[in-house]
């Protein structure tokens, strides 16, 4: 007997195997997903971090692209880190022109927002809901969250200047019912509490 919840991954391109591990963990079965026959076995997925455009070009060429977003509009739990996060967006800034997105979760997020000369940082975040320590949060040429529509719960934020130079509060994690999002990335650092919660919300919809 296969446990439950299945939640698959996103593996076409971005760090698989350490959400694989880390939804492991939590008690869920995790699976590499990278063909449709093996997206309709999940009860949820994981986008992982890794490069959005080439995550976009992919899911077409695979075609994986359609199947995902139409669990997505079935309203199939999804969790983002960081160029995950920017294939949930509706709106994507700084992409490329070609550059698609599932819009599972309606916001605007701006790619590399943090800018090159901070292309990777670690700070702590107060994630809403979680209980104890703030995350301890990773941040690789991650992305931030512009705006978001009325139903979206904004989970954290970081005072952080941005390739702007301004520095403000940032918005790095954000929930809307099955869809949860952040632009840090919990698989790198072993602490197994956004894991946790998505196996949780999988769980739930299941
Ligand atoms: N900058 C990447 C993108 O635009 C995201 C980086 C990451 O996932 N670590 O897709």
């Amino acid at each position: 007997m296969t446990a439950r919840p299945v939640v698959g991954v996103f593996a076409l391109q971005g760090d698989v195997r350490e959400h694989v591990r880390a939804l492991t963990a939590c008690g869920a079965t995790a699976v590499p997903v990278r063909r449709p026959a093996e997206l309709d076995e999940v009860d949820g997925l994981v986008i992982p971090g890794g490069e959005s455009t080439t995550m976009s070009k992919l899911s077409i060429d695979f075609g994986l692209y359609d199947p995902i977003a139409k669990r997505l509009a079935d309203g199939m739990p999804v969790y983002g880190s960081c160029a995950g996060m920017i294939m949930l967006a509706t709106t994507v800034l700084d992409g490329r022109a070609d550059q698609r997105s599932f819009g599972a979760l309606p916001m605007t997020v701006r790619r590399n927002a943090f800018g090159r000369q901070v292309d990777s940082f670690e700070a702590p975040v107060a994630v809403a809901g979680l209980e104890g320590d703030p995350f301890h949060a990773v941040f690789i040429r991650a992305p931030w969250v512009e705006s978001v529509g009325d139903e979206v719960t904004v989970l954290g934020t970081i005072d952080r200047a941005g390739a702007d130079g301004v520095t403000a509060p940032h918005v790095v994690a954000v929930r809307q019912g099955s869809a949860l999002a952040t632009s840090f990335h919990p698989e790198l650092t072993g602490d197994l509490r956004l894991h946790n919660l998505f196996v949780e919300m999988v769980r739930e919809a299941a």
